[in-house]
């Protein structure tokens, strides 16, 4: 076998980087993993990948993996390699000391968006269970969280509406806040497929993505708004829809609230939302966006593709709901070709939230206050909850500078360069007395850290993930873990030192009890999904093979409720110290803070992060492509090297935040989502000057 070239063995696993969730055949020889073959019967892929899961798993085999835990005295001291038994011990120990000084509420943890299903959900229990409180989060805090708040209040339950196929069945693409190109590459080529065959698009967003012209694609309009300004744009689409006569009002009699969607109409009625009296605001030619109107209202199927362009605003909930309210009013969803579509960023962002990892919910998305809810874990885990909800991430961060915080767990999380005001994060870090890092490497928040658990790939692990469109896949354990466990068994092996009586000796275990506890998990298990291939909650005995359209017959909480979205302009100001606007994005052959992908092949096609300008702007400060620059705000500077471009309009300037030598996030600010504290990354008032470089 090996002399011609053949795998000795193969393994279908998910790949853990986005959220379309591809699957691949992982081929090995011997102990080595020596290929990545995209599945052709994987449900979201069918056969199809991006550079990333084709090729961005060498990592997993990278010098820098940390295979031992460590710990150490202070975060002046060097390290100490010791057994997982004394690592374990220490840090129980370390969270019990300071909940005795400091009280129970004085710790916490956050898991994180890349772990499993079952890594997220035992985190959770951990907390809630373990250290009795309710200071749990995930990184969704700092992106989809408005997803989560703004899809529940409109619709019932925090899902984006659609499977991948719907695409398929759309005529109008309205693309918002995302570039699927470079963050989602497997359905930005079947949306364009789809395009190519005579769908019609629009693009909302301040710089000219790849979709707005791309070969044999052309956006029919493209909405180069202000950033900071989704809702303003929304609204006026919603007013030239209500003012014009274009509602859908069978649907909205039918499926909505009429007494609430009469409010909505007056409100976005008013003259004040028209195009023309808001141009001056978003900076969109308001015929520009009184066409586009017209086309999502007339068009047929429209299908609404959003990103985090959408969520990291102080107004990221209220433009979810901007968002749902557009695609009710146009009676665009609960079949195939319409619907409202967060893409996730991360490969299990939708499973992290699902699983109760936030601080005020349990999971399936119900409130730690509520007594029923409460009573029914506590039941099954034989403990009582804190019925109050926990502290997010940025509390927990201000609590730890204000004196009250003082230990934290951080699973596969890197909060010192992911989060913003990196300052103010290093502050709070250094501020708390244990900071325990579950992780692959010594990552940036390890530098705060007095103890070290190494954590396993993907590829080491059993498990599942859930992508962008609900899809539960199975991920399998390709090779051995490196440091000798998977990530839930060292969660487990924590709890058990916190006194937990935990036995779980396979991760279909886990599941198995989740889908005990959370109804749209009911008729969820391994054996189902290794059966059927995937499953797309809610899977239970109504729908026993899950749901790829929801809403169809009726929203989960009933009518569909319509939410008067006011425009708020964010405080972030530009003047004459700061005159332009930065905001941030992904390129597709990197991935978030790179931890990954930087210790990989393909790192080398984008070693830097670069800073994009538009001539005008370039001319007035004597600057040209490849010089170097000073990027300084409010919060923070760092240096960047210049690309000229009229990708971004003039007073706007755009870099991604891949590269620790960059810390794009030492210069946004500490302004956040008014309802879930998602941090406003997409605004950031800037000075750029020529400089020497770093
Ligand atoms: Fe992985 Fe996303 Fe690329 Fe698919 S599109 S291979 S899930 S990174």
């Amino acid at each position: 076998v090996k002399e011609i070239g053949l795998p000795d063995k193969a393994v279908v696993t998910t790949c853990a980087y986005c959220g379309v969730g591809c699957t691949f055949r992982a081929e090995m020889r011997g102990e080595q993993l020596v290929r990545m073959v995209p599945w052709k019967d994987g449900k979201a892929n069918r056969g199809h990948s991006c550079v990333k899961g084709r090729f961005a798993w060498g990592y997993a085999n990278h010098q820098e993996r940390i295979l031992n835990p460590m710990v150490r005295e202070s975060i002046d001291q060097p390290w100490r390699e010791v057994s997982w038994e004394e690592a374990l011990t220490h840090a129980a120990s370390e969270i019990k000391r300071i909940q005795q000084k400091y009280g129970t509420r004085s710790v916490g943890g956050i898991t994180s968006s890349r772990c499993t299903n079952e890594e997220t959900f035992l985190v959770q229990k951990l907390i809630r269970a373990g250290f009795h409180n309710n200071n749990v989060d995930t990184c969704a805090r700092v992106c989809h969280s408005p997803t989560g708040y703004g899809l529940k209040t409109t619709f019932g339950t925090s899902a984006g509406t659609q499977d991948f196929d719907s695409v398929e069945e759309s005529d109008v693409i309205l693309v918002c806040g995302a570039n699927p190109t470079d963050a989602h590459p497997v359905f930005a080529s079947r949306m364009k497929k789809r395009l190519r065959e005579g769908a019609k698009l629009i693009v909302i967003d301040p710089r000219r993505i790849d979709l707005v012209r791309t070969p044999h694609v052309e956006a029919d309009h493209h909405l180069p708004l202000q950033p900071g300004t989704n809702v303003a744009v929304l609204t006026s689409l919603a007013h030239v829809i209500v003012t014009e006569g274009l509602a859908d009002e069978d649907f909205i009699r039918e499926r909505c609230d009429w007494d609430e969607y009469q409010d909505w109409a007056a409100f976005v009625s008013d003259e004040t939302h028209s195009p023309e009296r808001l141009e001056a605001v978003t900076k969109v030619p308001a015929e520009t966006l009184r066409e586009a109107a017209r086309l999502f209202a007339t068009g047929g199927n429209g299908a609404i593709y959003y990103g985090l362009g959408v969520t990291e605003h102080s107004q990221g909930s209220s433009t979810v709901m901007a968002i749902a309210n557009l695609a009710m009013v146009t009676g665009n969803i609960g079949r195939k070709g319409v619907g409202v579509n967060p893409l996730r960023g991360q490969n299990n962002v939708q499973g992290a939230c699902d699983m109760g990892s936030f601080p005020h919910e349990l999971p399936g998305y119900r409130h730690i206050s509520d007594d029923e809810t409460r009573k029914l874990f506590e039941d099954d885990w034989g403990v009582e909850l804190d019925p109050e909800p926990g502290l997010r991430i940025p509390n927990m961060l201000d609590a730890a500078t204000d004196g009250a915080f003082k230990a934290i767990y951080v699973q596969g999380e890197d909060i010192l360069q992911s989060d913003p005001n990196t300052k103010h994060v290093a502050a709070g870090l250094e501020a708390m007395e244990c900071v325990i890092v579950h992780d692959l490497f010594l990552n940036e928040t390890a530098n705060y850290a007095h103890i070290f658990l190494p954590g396993s790939t993907f590829l080491e692990k059993n498990g599942t993930f859930t992508n962008a469109e609900r899809r539960i896949q199975l991920v399998r354990r390709v090779m051995e873990p490196m440091n000798g466990y998977e990530d839930w068994e060292v969660t487990q092996e924590l709890a058990r030192a916190m006194g937990l009586d935990w036995n779980y000796t396979h991760p279909s275990q886990i599941m198995d009890e989740i889908a005990r506890l959370t109804p749209t998990f009911a008729g969820v298990s391994f054996d189902k999904i290794d059966e059927l291939g995937s499953i797309q909650w809610p899977a239970n005995d109504a729908t026993p093979e899950g749901t790829p359209v929801m809403h169809e017959a009726g929203f989960v909480r009933g009518k569909g409720k319509f939410v008067v979205t006011d425009y708020v302009p964010t405080d972030e100001k530009t003047g004459p110290r700061f005159p332009l606007l930065l905001t941030t994005g992904r390129i597709l052959s990197q991935y978030n803070v790179g931890a990954q992908t930087r210790r990989t092949e393909n790192s080398r096609w984008h070693e830097e992060d670069i800073l994009e300008m538009h001539p005008s702007d370039a001319e007035n400060r004597g600057l040209k492509t490849g010089d170097w620059t000073k990027l300084a705000s409010r919060s923070g500077e760092t240096t960047l090297r210049l690309l000229v471009t009229d990708r971004v309009a003039p007073g706007v300037v755009y870099t991604t935040f891949h590269h620790p030598a960059t810390q794009a996030n030492v210069v946004t600010t500490d302004y956040s989502d008014w309802a879930t504290n998602c941090p406003e990354y997409k605004v950031t008032a800037v000075q750029i000057t020529p400089s020497n470089g770093p």
